[in-house]
């Protein structure tokens, strides 16, 4: 993959492990509704966005317009996730909101079950999985449905060229395929390429790169769709403001501008001028140096991130998803990771790598905690709990990057958490007491220490093309900050430092990352499957390599207990060393650039399941009911303006409705012609 760094940490789901979802009697404390509606997979939640009534006035206003291009860049995301995306989506809306069809039907509230589903996904294909959503309503009832809409609102969409799209399901199965030996394009319905073969794609990139400069290399292909002109020839169509998508980036920009009357510094309107010149001219240079002023702008209480982010949703690792999420500080929490951050050196000249892999100065590292004030596009409604930008390799190297943790949405992931799966799956009640009075605080330090010290850790070896490990870089990536927070989560710098309570501590973390890695992460794929997404298979790896090294020594046991799998623990220092072990090795995999050793690594480890478990663990978490997956209803930001159209006072609330929400966003936000070239 393209990127060395990346941005989502810990995904939303990440956290199923031990603190799985909730049924919605499991309330929560302070009088806020973490919990809300239920269905299929998901779970939908609410967070608080802490601190909002305190801002200044000119803070709220910014926050509003920096919200309001937030969620005005949410169909280029359909469109990239697949070309039909928008026109199901509209065609179901229409469905769902028309008065003439029956909405009493077992076919209606299937619609509105996958509806909902391709709400939460952005499309046909399910956010996490990939594959394509089986529509629990026939064909027939919806073309009886369509026929019932009005003419006018039918546009020019052709049904019988939808129809398929839902309900083959041979035809864009899979919106990602990362399966080897298959052309990873003709066999992934995103929209990122057109009428070109993988290997055709390949070249054109590794052409465009051979063109740059090696030591400041741009981001190629990130912010475009790679197709094929009327004469044959391979082209790049960029997604500026008059080009593709340029509808979405007009009123994003649009946005931004009014946003930067109320930036906080100089700096931070200097990089909204940088973003707006990007978006206008899509150069990637222009891109890199708002990456660099974004970087070095850390004063101001609210920052932003709004663009072309994330490369998960290619196989190529190439093009870039449109994301975007604004935050305020949280100063309190901040506290914590600053203090990490101001041991940086210690904990990279204390590493278990090879010396030779070390950075002499870790540098650039800017850790805070932050509040989610929106989220849109591919952190919408499944979002990450850290961020960890920019990606650019040398950017980072050269100028650092910035690294957060998004404290409401981790509070509101806790707050909702039941205890349903820590009984269901922890080993003795011993094991359950542990985590019930650690997880939170070593999972959050996990969290700190990844994205602050672990993403940033290590270096290459000179000449090592940061590209090298190709479509097991993610996963190694992840694996190397994951590691370096669980070896460091046990170490007694950190409580010293006052981040853990005490020397115990650590093992709740320990517990749950294995039992996660080993077992429980499992009830995210369907039986059958293997593990394809880059934190599971990274989680898959590590706690498969330990187990596997630790076996002589029964270091961790998986045991039987009433005919049910446990993970059991027995030796928690030799856990600590053997994490310290495949850092190292992985550290050394990353800076040699060694293709080989983390191809063998990833496939040995990270990507099998063992059937009889996964059928074993599928049952017993059915049992308990819990949606393996949840997102985020946005809260609803109001500006009250005085009779000059001058904004007076920002009002939020919390009481908008899933669908409301998203039938909302669909109207106001709607920028884009349903077909898109
Ligand atoms: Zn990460």
């Amino acid at each position: 993959m393209k990127r060395i760094a990346f941005t989502m940490v810990v995904s939303a789901m990440a956290l199923v492990g031990c603190k799985g979802p909730v049924d919605s009697n499991d309330q929560q404390t302070d009088g806020f509704e973490y919990s809300n509606e239920r269905f299929a997979d998901l779970q939908m939640l609410r967070y608080k966005v802490e601190g909002f009534e305190n801002l200044t006035l000119k803070q709220k206003t910014f926050i509003y317009y920096l919200s309001e291009a937030a969620l005005y860049g949410r169909d280029i995301l359909y469109d990239q996730n697949g070309r039909y995306n928008l026109r199901i989506r509209y065609i179901l809306e229409s469905i769902y909101t028309n008065d003439a069809v029956d909405h009493e039907s077992e076919d209606f509230k299937a619609m509105e079950i996958y509806l909902k589903r391709v709400w939460f996904s952005n499309g046909i294909h399910h956010h996490y999985g990939c594959e394509k959503f089986v529509p629990g309503f026939s064909e027939e009832w919806l073309r009886d449905a369509w026929a019932k809409v009005d003419a006018k609102e039918k546009v020019s969409i052709d049904i019988d060229e939808i129809c398929p799209v839902i309900f083959n399901p041979d035809i864009m199965a899979k919106r990602v395929n990362l399966a080897e030996g298959e052309d990873l394009i003709a066999t992934s319905a995103c929209n990122y390429y057109q009428g070109v073969t993988q290997k055709e794609a390949e070249d054109f990139y590794l052409a465009e790169k051979a063109k740059g400069d090696p030591e400041h290399p741009v981001m190629f292909g990130m912010n475009s769709r790679l197709v094929k002109d009327s004469d044959g020839n391979i082209v790049e169509k960029r997604w500026v403001s008059d080009g593709l998508y340029g509808q979405a980036i007009t009123k994003i920009v649009e946005y931004l501008l009014k946003a930067r009357d109320y930036a906080e510094d100089e700096l931070q309107k200097s990089v909204i001028d940088k973003l707006v010149e990007y978006y206008r001219t899509g150069n990637l240079h222009t891109f890199d140096e708002y990456s660099i002023l974004w970087v070095e702008n850390t004063k101001p209480l609210v920052d932003f991130t709004n663009g072309f982010i994330e490369c998960y949703g290619d196989p190529l690792g190439l093009k870039c998803s449109w994301e975007a999420i604004v935050n305020f500080k949280d100063v309190e929490a901040t506290k914590r990771t600053e203090t990490l951050s101001k041991n940086a050196q210690w904990f990279e000249d204390n590493s278990p790598v090879d010396s030779r892999f070390k950075k002499e100065n870790v540098k650039g590292i800017s850790a805070k905690v932050i509040n989610a004030a929106i989220l849109g596009g591919d952190l919408f409604p499944s979002t990450a709990i850290g961020i960890n930008l920019p990606n650019s390799d040398w950017v980072r190297k050269e100028h650092g990057s910035k690294s957060v943790t998004i404290g409401n949405l981790t509070d509101a992931y806790n707050k909702a958490a039941g205890s349903g799966m820590r009984n269901e799956f922890c080993y003795s009640q011993e094991d359950i007491n542990m985590l019930n009075k650690y997880a939170d605080i070593t999972d959050d330090l996990h969290t700190d220490l990844h994205e602050c010290l672990g993403h940033g850790s290590g270096k290459l070896l000179p000449g090592v093309d940061g590209d090298s490990l190709k479509a097991y870089g993610s996963t190694i990536e992840e694996a190397r900050a994951d590691l370096f927070g669980l070896y460091y989560v046990a170490d007694p710098k950190l409580v010293e430092l006052g981040l853990i309570p005490d020397a115990d501590a650590y093992k709740a973390q320990y517990y749950s990352y294995m039992m996660n890695g080993l077992m429980t992460q499992l009830v995210r794929i369907n039986l059958g499957n293997n593990i394809e997404e880059a934190h599971m298979r990274n989680r898959a790896l590590i706690a498969h390599w330990c187990y596997e090294k630790g076996k002589a020594d029964k270091v961790v046991e998986l045991v039987k207990k009433d005919g049910k799998t446990f993970v059991k623990i027995n030796d928690y220092e030799k856990l600590r060393q053997l994490f310290g072990k495949l850092l190292a090795e992985i550290q050394r995999v990353k800076s040699e650039g060694d293709f080989l050793g983390a191809q063998k690594l990833v496939e040995t480890y990270g990507v099998k399941i063992d059937s009889a478990l996964h059928k074993e663990v599928l049952e017993r978490y059915n049992k308990l009911n819990l949606a393996p997956y949840k997102g985020f209803i946005n809260p609803v930001y109001t500006p009250v303006f005085d009779k000059d159209g001058k904004i007076t006072d920002v009002k939020i609330d919390y009481t908008e409705t899933y669908a409301d929400q998203m039938l909302r966003y669909s109207h106001a936000y709607r920028t884009l012609p349903l077909i898109n070239e």
